[in-house]
C-alpha cells in the first residue's frame, strides 16, 4: 500500500476531536479495561490531546513486539488485512471522524484502529496469536465460508473480547469495546451475557455489526488465546472437508 500519513494534514479540528475522544475514555475505561491496555498506553507514549504519529508509533512498537501500524485507505479486502496482519503489520486508517460524528460512525476511523488497537499490540502473547490466527486464515483465504467462521473467532477476541480472571470482575480488551463509550459501559455491567471463551461455541455465534453486541465471551490470560490456536486450526480444517464433500 503506498498510502502515508500526511501528519502535517491534520487540522486543529482533528486534534480536538482525537483530545475529546482520548478524554472521554481515559475517565470511563479505568476499572473497566485491562491493566495491559494502560500500561500499552504509556508504552506507545499516546499524548492527550494530539493525533498519534505513525512513525513515532512504530519505533516503539517494533522494538516491543516486531509489530507496526500501516496507513490503510479504510476498510481493507480480507485477503490483504490477514496478509498485513500475519506479516506484522496492522492497517489502521489515517482520518479522524468529524466534531458533528463523535458518537455515530459507520466505519472505523483512526480513533477506533489507534486507541482500540494499537496499545495491545504491545502484548507478545496477543500479537502472537493475532499474526498466527491471520496466517490462519490466509491458507483458507480461498473459502469465504471458513474465512467468515474465522472472523467471528476475531471478532469475538480481538475486536470484542472480555478478560476475566477467576473470581474477578469482567475487563474489556476488545478494541471495538475500548473505542466505545457507550459499549465500554454495557459490556462489563452486569446487564451483559459473558460467556466462557470455547471455539466452538463463537464459531457457532453470528454477530452484530451495526450496533452493540448482544454476548460476549471471556479469555482467562492472552495465552488461552494462544493455546486454542491449534483447535481453530483443526475445525476449520473438518468444515473445509464437510464444504468440499
Ligand atoms: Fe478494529
Amino acid at each position: 500500500m503506498t498510502l502515508v500519513q500526511n501528519y502535517s494534514t491534520y487540522t486543529e479540528e482533528n486534534h480536538k476531536v482525537w483530545a475529546i475522544l482520548f478524554e472521554r475514555q481515559m475517565k470511563n475505561l479505568p476499572g473497566k479495561a485491562i491493566p495491559e491496555f494502560f500500561e500499552g498506553l504509556q508504552l506507545v507514549n499516546f499524548k492527550p490531546d494530539r493525533i498519534p504519529d505513525f512513525a513515532e508509533i512504530n519505533k516503539r512498537l517494533k522494538s516491543l513486539t516486531g509489530f507496526e501500524v500501516v496507513p490503510a485507505p479504510g476498510i481493507v479486502d480480507d485477503a490483504l488485512f490477514f496478509e498485513l496482519i500475519a506479516n506484522k503489520q496492522f492497517p489502521a486508517t489515517v482520518w479522524i471522524r468529524k466534531m458533528e460524528q463523535l458518537d455515530y460512525l459507520e466505519e472505523p476511523d483512526m480513533f477506533h484502529d489507534v486507541f482500540g488497537h494499537v496499545p495491545l499490540l504491545t502484548i507478545p502473547v496477543y500479537c502472537e496469536f493475532l499474526a498466527k490466527l491471520s496466517a490462519l486464515a490466509l491458507e483458507h483465504i480461498d473459502s469465504p465460508e471458513i474465512i467468515d467462521r474465522l472472523t467471528r473467532i476475531y471478532w469475538y477476541t480481538i475486536e470484542f473480547g472480555l478478560f476475566r480472571k477467576p473470581g474477578s470482575e469482567a475487563r474489556i480488551y476488545g478494541a471495538g469495546i475500548l473505542s466505545s463509550v457507550g459499549e465500554s459501559k454495557l459490556s462489563v455491567s452486569a446487564e451483559s451475557i459473558k460467556n466462557k471463551f470455547s471455539v466452538a461455541h463463537i464459531l457457532d455465534t453470528g454477530y452484530i455489526k451495526e450496533t452493540f453486541q448482544s454476548q460476549y465471551f471471556c479469555i482467562s490470560s492472552f495465552e488461552e488465546l494462544l493455546d486454542s490456536l491449534p483447535e481453530i486450526a483443526k475445525v476449520l480444517v473438518a468444515l473445509r472437508q464437510e464444504l468440499e464433500v
